[in-house]
């Protein structure tokens, strides 16, 4: 059965990821609401519109869906009661919220990666000290301690490496949920980004590198330095986790590669992601558009990279918020430069990021150049 075509997305949540997104659906023609507490969010300055609102203000979750033909979103936090609001009313929402309900809950989240017959580090619920006695046999120590649901960039986790530890932590946590995972001694974290699409086509990029500081992304290299087969392995896992969810979207799978070339899922974001901002610069369609093709129901594009990357991104410092170094930047051809228009570059926030074009096989001296371009920015 043929849909009405779209012509206006709405997009809940304001930042860098839905202003992305918002450019190529406005390079496409597409008209863009988005909903986000914060004026002028980097989203809405780039969008028609903006519904200035609480995520989970229920009259305004149901103007933005009075305002669509479709309904998306920008986070994986966003609450699932307002995306089930807006199908209840009979709104199109991509991806739906029974994706959600699976990747809002690491345990949940992890039993599916297993029931798709794909590896994850071993875990455990943890709901109180009673289950560490469990972790301590079914995990081991070092363990790593994550709140179950509403975590990101490395918030809400706990390195634990002993029973004593973990108590710590629990008591720390202040009685939500946790989950114990295996602590990976990984030999690189990697992640593929693909759309899937309501036909049950799905695409996959190319499988990336990730270096992350202190559980936020740094730098990505594109693509990972691995055997090609580990690589198609990990876009295959990717695309059979896309079709099990029945996501209608791009979504992100990330990997920890082991030191015996073991990939374990460690998780998935059911929207574009930052390890596929490289895309935007090297590839003719990028995650974005690829993500409003696909709910939009347009025939996805086999993703096709003219240029090998290394993706920088740039966080504040809380030292000031006027990027210094621009120019010295920008003296190298070879970087494109992204910046999110957030006002204020508070600690280790998100501000922009640069792609580096690299020609060739990425080398030490490709990464050596990227970290000494990066070091010439400076907040003042
Ligand atoms: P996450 O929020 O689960 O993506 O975790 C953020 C980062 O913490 C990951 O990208 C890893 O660098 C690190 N990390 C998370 N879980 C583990 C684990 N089980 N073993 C080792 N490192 C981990």
């Amino acid at each position: 059965m043929s849909r009405a075509p779209v012509q206006t997305i709405g997009v809940i949540g304001g930042g860098q990821l839905g202003r992305m997104f918002a450019l190529d659906a406005k390079r496409m023609g597409y008209d863009v609401v988005t909903l986000d507490p914060q004026e002028r969010s980097p989203t809405g300055q780039v969008a028609d519109e903006q519904i200035v609102a609480a995520y989970d203000d229920v009259a305004a979750i149901e103007e933005l869906g009075r305002r669509s033909d479709i309904v998306t979103y920008e986070f994986e936090n966003v609450a699932i009661a307002s995306v089930e609001r807006l199908e209840r009313l009979g709104h199109r929402v991509s991806p739906a919220s029974s994706v959600l309900r699976v990747t809002q809950d690491r345990l949940l989240e992890k039993q599916f990666v297993n029931d798709c017959g794909i590896a994850t580090a071993a875990f455990a619920a943890v709901r109180s000290g009673g289950d560490l006695a469990n972790v301590a046999r079914s995990v081991g120590f070092p363990a790593v301690l994550k709140t179950v649901r509403g975590g990101y960039d490395g918030k809400g986790q706990w390195r634990v490496g002993s029973l004593e530890e973990a108590k710590a932590a629990i008591a720390e946590s202040g009685g939500l949920p946790l989950i114990a995972e295996a602590f990976v001694d990984f030999a690189c974290e990697l992640s593929v980004v693909a759309t899937r699409s309501a036909a049950d086509e799905v695409v996959t990029y190319a499988t990336v590198e990730n270096a992350h500081d202190r559980g936020i992304l740094a730098t990505t290299i594109a693509p990972a330095r691995i055997a090609a087969d580990v690589a198609r392995r990990a876009q295959t896992m990717a695309a059979t986790i896309g079709r099990r969810l029945r996501i209608v979207g791009t979504y992100c799978v990330e990997f920890f590669l082991t030191r015996d070339d073991e990939l374990l899922v460690n998780e998935i974001a059911p929207r574009p992601h930052n390890s596929g901002h490289y895309t935007i610069d090297v590839t003719p369609c990028s995650q974005y558009e690829q993500h409003v093709r696909a709910i939009c129901d347009l025939p996805l594009s086999p993703p096709r990279m003219l240029s090998n990357a290394i993706m920088v991104n740039i966080l504040g410092d809380g030292k000031g918020d006027h990027l210094a170094g621009i120019p010295e930047l920008l003296s190298d051809p070879s970087i494109v430069l992204h910046v999110y228009g957030k006002r204020h570059a508070v600690a280790r926030r998100k501000m922009g990021h640069f792609t580096m074009l690299v020609d060739g096989p990425i080398d030490e001296a490709a990464i050596a150049r990227a970290h000494a371009a990066h070091a010439t920015l400076s907040w003042q």
